[in-house]
């Protein structure tokens, strides 16, 4: 970890301008899954221990033009104040004169929450008038919503560059355990990559060949390999226009890229549909690939018997479908039982690790989405990029 977090930074007396992930879902104006705001807590607490105020900003949602109530973040500022057992101060606008005044009138231990930033253009294309009315409220920038940082926003990169800009706990942990994916990783390394589509992950590919020392591929990605190699696919999902771009990798691999043995075919895209599994050189037309098989799930435990680190990105088959979701819950646990620097990336995958309920036995994962695949790309990320060094 190379950037300064909240510990290296002097917050007393300060007002900290900090970014979060409030973006929660809400229904008739209250909040119904908390994990977000609960997870900004510590670094909020710890800020407001050191003697600072706090004013927190957060995109909700996608509001097209302007102040909407439907894109409101009050519902959040009710939950968070439960949460953190202290008023917080709704600010009516996300910046001008009232929010100002309100910015300026916070003791230390006050919690202030902004309106929605995206109720301002300026928010998305990180305009200097928008930052400069931002910027006005805090004197210390606090980063804590790493789902947000792959964008170049006012609220995540204008105003860091207008003040002495630090990492939160969450960030922290992300960039700690991402950096080790995509930087020294102890070995053996084995990369797990899984998802609907190659040309989603082309660049995650060619990033881990580079640092890997086995990739596992699964899911409808591998349908694609599969067939350029020569084998029919049935009715499964094949991305026919990147075929080529599948051999090239492969080319490139030099034995790297583990492909399935066997698979779970269905008659119809449908949890209820008949399946058999078969031998992946024996998809006949009329079935489709939706989950890995039995020797595959084998094959792979045992490839990652020995691994020290493991980067997991993508579900091996429909996971969504239960009776598709074997393989995927085979592979989290067996990652549970590592002894490995667990890391799993991407939001399907982090559903898919919590719905097998290992998601504590793992050792990150990663709340970062887009962002995580940003990541594991090998792109620096803008917001973690604006960030002061240590
Ligand atoms: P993540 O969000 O973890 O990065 P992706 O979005 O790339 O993962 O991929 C998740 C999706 O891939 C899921 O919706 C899942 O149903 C789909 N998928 C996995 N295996 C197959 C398959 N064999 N055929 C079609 N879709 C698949
Ligand atoms: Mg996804």
């Amino acid at each position: 970890m190379t950037k300064k977090t909240v510990r290296d930074i002097d917050l007393k007396g300060k007002r900290v301008l900090m970014r979060v992930d409030f973006n929660v879902p809400v229904e008739d104006k209250v909040v119904k899954d908390d994990t977000r705001i609960a997870a900004a807590l510590p670094t909020i607490q710890y800020v407001l221990e050191q003697g600072a105020s706090v004013i927190l900003m957060s995109h909700f949602g996608r509001p097209k033009d302007g102040p909407d109530p439907k894109y409101s973040l009050k519902p959040v500022a009710v939950r968070l104040a439960e949460l953190l057992g202290k008023p917080v101060k709704m600010a009516p606008d996300v910046v001008g004169d009232e929010v100002e005044a309100m910015a300026k009138a916070l003791q230390p231990g006050d919690v202030m929450l902004l309106e929605n930033t995206r109720f301002y253009p300026g928010e998305t294309k990180n305009a200097p008038d928008f930052v400069d009315k931002l910027a006005v409220l805090g004197d210390v920038y606090v980063n804590d919503a790493f789902g947000s940082a792959h964008r170049a926003h006012a609220s995540t990169v204008g105003v860091a560059e207008r003040m002495p800009a630090v990492a939160g706990f969450l960030i922290e942990k992300e960039i700690t355990f991402l950096g080790k994916a995509t930087g020294d990783a102890e070995r053996p390394y084995v990369v797990i990559l899984g998802g609907a589509k190659v040309s989603d992950k082309i660049l995650v590919i060619e990033n881990m060949l580079a640092k890997a020392d086995t990739i596992l591929i699964g899911g409808g990605m591998a349908n694609t390999f599969l067939k350029a190699q020569g084998l029919e696919m049935g009715d499964s999902l094949v991305e026919d226009d990147v075929l080529d771009t599948a051999k090239a990798l492969m080319a490139k691999a030099e034995g790297k890229l583990v492909l399935p043995v066997d698979a779970v075919v269905a008659n119809a895209f449908d949890n209820d549909a008949i399946q058999k599994v078969v031998n992946v050189a024996a998809v006949s037309p009329g079935w489709r690939i939706l989950d890995i098989g039995p020797k595959t799930v084998e094959l792979y435990k045992s490839k990652l018997a020995d691994a020290r680190t493991v980067v997991w990105n993508g579900p091996m088959g429909v996971f969504e479908m239960p009776n598709f979701a074997k393989g995927t819950f085979a592979i989290a646990e067996a990652l549970a039982t590592l002894d490995a620097v667990t890391i799993i990336g991407g939001g399907d995958s982090a559903a898919a690790v919590n719905q097998a309920g290992v998601a504590d036995k793992v050792s990150h994962v990663s709340t970062g989405g887009g962002a995580s695949l940003e990541f594991l790309e090998g792109k620096v990320l803008p917001g973690v990029a604006a960030l002061n060094d240590l």
